[in-house]
């Protein structure tokens, strides 16, 4: 195999698509043999830390008990921008219209590196004002993508959190994570690490069709199972869930029993959340690979992007009592960053401004709590939210002038 470095490695390009002329600060493009059909453009950032905006309930509950909704921020890292696992759901494939570059093959092959981020990060987490809030990375496009093997962004950025005493996440579908497990033990004796290992799909053929950059689900329980094994929590996120592909009984049962066996240490699920950008380009992988179901996906997302909230109650009818079976306990996102969230990775936060909810959360399962991350507004996080937050935020809105005590479906 060729090297990286002896490739096709240029400064500008005058053959540059439009819309990364808007990138000054770009050092080379790189396109090699080893990851045929892609580009990689190589920037210098200007920053490493993103504010994503939200809204997140106070501490302070009302007359009528019900949790008040009020401005707040997470925090996120994106290495690089674009995604080669390729998955055809990805909801952050819109986000590449920013440099002209489409959400459909663009995203999965056009790839933004910022080779300086650990260095930036260093500064800005230097700075007094930072206050050590919750770091969340894997939450838009996967910092552990196969490109990381080459760049290796990510260990600079774990020894500079790490350092900083910075509370963060990093949720994947790559097994490279495995590479960084004894920094990621090393940074949890400095402050708190959650890890989550994204899987959605148990069946081989399905998950190499719809997420074709993917690592198979096998190889990422081991990921799993390595992790534990090293002493560290790491959940498992069973999303999206595909109607009618990958809601079977077998199918979660089996994803379940998998997932158990791994040694995960909490398990979160959802149903398929499909918005503009994202729709167009998952309906023509359906169109392609199964047509016969194309007519109930539009009637299904005529509404908007969450599946209808009958299906999303059918599907925790059907999912819950098998999570009971395998004795799996349910995680929790954070409500902004879609992070995986614990009350360990907050409370090492003092001033983060979820550190409210989960000191007036009494369980991160109790009705409540559901209700109090169901206040917070997935327009604004621009992310898709887990069915039992947003059945919790529907039950809310429905119930919340009338009744005094929250209930939950
Ligand atoms: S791994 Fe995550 S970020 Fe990457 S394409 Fe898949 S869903 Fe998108």
């Amino acid at each position: 195999m060729m090297r990286w470095n002896q490739q096709d490695i240029n400064g500008e390009q005058t053959d540059a698509l439009p819309g990364l002329a808007k990138l000054n600060n770009l050092v080379r493009t790189v396109r090699t043999p080893e990851f045929a059909g892609m580009t990689f453009y190589e920037v210098l950032a200007k920053s490493a830390l993103n504010k994503v905006p939200g809204r997140v309930p106070s501490a302070v509950p009302n007359t009528t008990r019900t949790p008040i909704a009020s401005a707040a921020f997470g925090w996120t890292i994106n290495p690089m921008r674009g995604c080669q696992h390729a998955c055809a759901y990805c909801f952050a494939r819109p986000t590449h219209g920013y440099l002209d570059l489409d959400a459909g093959k663009d995203f999965d092959t056009q790839i933004i590196v910022k080779v300086n981020v650990a260095e930036v990060l260093a500064r800005e987490l230097a700075k007094p004002s930072w206050a050590r809030q919750p770091v969340a990375m894997g939450t838009n496009t996967d910092p552990y993508q196969r490109a990381e093997g080459r760049y290796q962004l990510m260990p600079g950025i774990i020894a500079v959190l790490a350092e900083s005493r910075t509370p963060f996440s990093i949720l994947t579908k790559g097994t490279l994570l495995r590479r960084d497990i004894p920094l990621l033990v090393e940074a949890s004796r400095e402050t708190n690490v959650e890890l989550a290992m994204s899987i959605a799909i148990y069946d081989d053929d399905l998950q190499q069709s719809v997420e074709p950059g993917t690592p198979t689900a096998k190889a990422r329980l081991a990921t799993v199972t390595a992790v534990r094994e090293a002493g560290m929590n790491c959940s498992v996120f069973l999303m999206p869930i595909l109607p009618f592909l990958t809601d079977t009984t077998e199918h979660l049962d089996n994803a379940l029993q998998q997932i158990k066996a791994s040694g995960a240490s909490s398990v979160l699920y959802s149903s398929m959340y499909l918005k503009p950008g994202t729709k167009e380009w998952f309906m023509l992988w359906l169109e392609r690979e199964h047509p016969e179901l194309v007519t109930k996906y539009l009637e299904f997302y005529s509404g908007g992007p969450y599946a209808p909230v009958a299906y999303r109650k059918w599907l925790a009818d059907r999912i819950k009592p098998l999570m009971r079976k395998h004795r799996l306990e349910r995680g929790r996102e954070d409500p902004i960053t879609g992070g995986p969230l614990t009350p360990s990775l907050l409370s090492s936060s003092p001033s983060s401004p979820s550190l409210s909810l989960s000191l007036s959360s009494p369980s991160p399962s109790s009705p409540s709590s559901l209700l109090a991350l169901a206040r917070a507004s997935p327009e604004t996080a621009g992310r898709s939210f887990s069915d039992e937050e947003l059945l919790a935020r529907e039950s809310f809105d429905n119930r919340a002038a009338t009744a005094p005590q929250p209930m939950l479906f």
